[in-house]
Formats: C-alpha cells, structure tokens, sequence
C-alpha cells in the first residue's frame, strides 16, 4: 500500500556551518543534562525531557507539557527533535512491514524498515547516506557514499519506528544496523548512538537486542570486541573463499577471509558471544553444493549461525534469487555438516526493502 507523499514539515535545517548535525537526539542524557545547567536550569529537568523523547516518543518540544517554556524554546532552537522529514511510508505484508524515506536537513534520503512480527518489533536502521564498501549486488553500494549519518540522525530513525509500531499497538524490541551504509566505518556515531537507544532511562534497548553488522572491517571487529556493551555481531559473508568475495565484497581485498576469520575468532575468545554470518544467496554466483560446502569447512568448529537470505534483486544488477529448491538445498548442506543455519526471506519485496533500493526510486523519480 503506498501512502500519499507527507506535505514538506519546517525542518530545521540539521547542519550549519558545515559542521555536523546536531539535535537533541544527537545527545547523550549526561550531555543534555549539561546544556540544560548551561541554559540556567536544574540538571533534573534533563531527566524530564529524557523522558517526553523517548517514553512519550513526542514529535514536538511544546508537547513536553511539564517542561518551562523558557526552556522548551531554548531546546527548540538549540537542539531540534525533527532531524529528519518523513517523505514516503510504504506498507507490505499485511502491514507488517513499514518502510519510510527520510530526507535530512542537508537534503539527502535514506531509508529505515520496521518488521513486525509476532513476538518482536525489529527496526532496520540506516547507519550512512550510501556506502563506500560497494558491494557488487547492494543498490546501496552503487550510489559510493555521500556522508556519514550523526548518531541523532539514527536515533531519529529508532523513534520514527517506536512512533510507528505503537500506533500499532506495539512497542519497538530489536534494532538491526542492516541498512544503508557500513556501521563500522561510522564507529564513533554508531556507539553513540547504541549508548542512547540502550540508555534504561529512555528507548531502553537492551544490548542483546541490537545487531551491528560489518562486511568485515577487521580493526574495528576487534574494537567492538573490547566494548562494554554486549552487542550482537553479525558479518556479511556472501562467499566462503576470496577470489569470490573479493567480487562480491570488495572489502575482502583489503580483509581477506582468513583475517576476517581471525578477527572473529578472537571476537568470540573476548565475548564468548555467537557471531552471525549472512549469505546473501543469488543464482548461479554463491549456490553451488561445491561452495556450501566450502562454506560449511570454512565455518565448522566456530560459534556461530548462518543466516541464508535469497537476494532481493535489484533492477540494474544482474543477481538473481535462485528458485527455492536450490535455496532448501544449500541450507541442507550447511546444516548437515551441524553448522545452525536458518533461511530469512527478506521482508517487503514489493516494496524495494532491500537497501537503497527506495531511495534509488526516489532519485530516478525526481531527475
Ligand atoms: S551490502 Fe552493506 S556494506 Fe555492502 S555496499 Fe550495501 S550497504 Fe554497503
């Protein structure tokens, strides 16, 4: 079901100066509290504002009813909550699926899809405008990276979604850093932002709720090993050896598989967490029983869980899903040599879920 085009709202432009986007959700609740004293206000009233954010979700500071009006506009000019403009919401599966274009301040789009399913509401956030790890079968990977997205810019995604799912009846559970853009080449926004989803006072996301996925950026793997927080890590695979992967995911040439592998490795020793691995699966490239397994030798012994994704195609690429036979078939092999696979059909096909895919409409809409 497609939505009507949202009228344009008075978004405060995000970025001036050339410095990076600030709003309100760029801060961490320590960091609030100290521009509130700055302002001339007690620390408490941080708390207050917390709050309304991220409990009440309220889309505008004069609807945090409690808080001075002095100081909501002093907020409102400091530090704005609308730092991004919804511009499309596309629905699919029953409703199910709910994928929004955002435009930023500066005037890029991206892209944020909320799945809910039974038991949880996970929401896909984007982590850059574009990508420059350019993988070969991503829309994404085709635009090259225009910037990064502040960690306000990705929390505003978390609270558009947590608006979305409670009109729904529904309260947001699981955050999955899958869309547009490598979260590990945006490390310092990407903590940023966990810390503020994760805070108890506000979103609350516990951190074994949250996923960072990498297509293997190995200094960061063993950075994000020596965090504090618990996160899921889940590592884009697409190919069990490098000449392959090295076509699918040029980032390989630089990490190749088995640096990766011994970055994971010592993922796992520091965390003592499972690492998931996701296959994106497409006809005739990455099939074969050969390179099942390949992928089951490369895998066998790790703590891990493959999760296998049929490819979301993308017009202008050449990649396509393989039929479901074959999809069944690969799985089998990995699961019979005892590695815990799982095949994940992407949500909202007809909808261009896959990332980048919305936004590249949108552009070849408008040119
Ligand atoms: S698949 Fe992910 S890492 Fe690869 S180009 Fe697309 S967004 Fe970037």
């Amino acid at each position: 079901m497609d939505t009507p085009v949202l009228p344009r709202t008075t978004l405060r432009p995000a970025i001036s100066r050339g410095e990076r986007p600030r709003g309100l959700y760029d801060l961490t609740l320590p960091e609030l509290e100290a521009r509130i004293v700055e302002l001339g206000f007690p620390a408490y009233r941080a708390r207050q504002v917390w709050s309304w954010a991220y409990r009440q979700l309220v889309s505008d500071i004069a609807g945090m009813r409690n808080i001075p009006a002095a100081l909501r506009d002093a907020l409102a000019s400091e530090a704005p909550l609308a730092l991004l403009e919804p511009v499309r919401t596309l629905s699919a599966d029953d409703g199910e699926t709910i994928k929004t274009l955002y435009r930023t301040g500066d005037g890029h789009l991206l892209e944020t899809v909320l799945m809910l399913y039974p038991d949880r509401a996970t929401v896909c956030v984007s982590c850059q405008v574009g990508c420059a790890v350019g993988c070969a079968f991503c829309a994404t990977g085709l635009m090259g990276l225009a910037r990064n997205l502040s960690a306000g810019e990705m929390v505003a995604q978390v609270v558009g979604a947590a608006r979305e799912a409670r009109q729904r009846g529904r309260e947001l559970t699981n955050i999955v850093m899958m869309g547009m853009g490598e979260p590990l080449q945006n490390y310092a926004e990407t903590m940023k932002f966990i810390g503020i989803i994760h805070d108890p006072n506000g979103l609350d996301i516990g951190a074994r709720r949250i996923t960072v996925s990498t297509s293997g950026i190995v200094p960061k793997i063993d950075a994000l090993a020596e965090e504090p927080l618990q996160l899921n890590l889940a590592v884009s695979l697409h190919a069990p050896g490098d000449e392959l992967r090295s076509t699918l995911v040029p980032i390989n040439r630089r990490y190749p598989v088995a640096v990766l592998m011994e970055a994971i490795d010592r993922y796992i020793a520091k965390t003592g967490r499972r690492v998931s691995f996701e296959y994106a699966l497409m006809r005739g490239i990455n099939d074969s029983d050969e390179t099942a397994r390949d992928l089951a030798d490369l895998l066998r012994g790790r703590l891990c869980h493959v999760n296998i994704i049929p490819l979301n195609p993308v017009d202008v690429l050449p990649y396509e899903r393989p039929e479901p036979a074959g999809i069944e078939r690969f799985a089998s092999i990995l699961r019979a040599a005892g590695i815990p696979t799982t095949v994940r059909y992407s949500r909202g096909l007809e909808i261009d879920a896959a990332c980048g895919q919305l936004r590249a409409k949108e552009l070849a809409a408008a040119s």
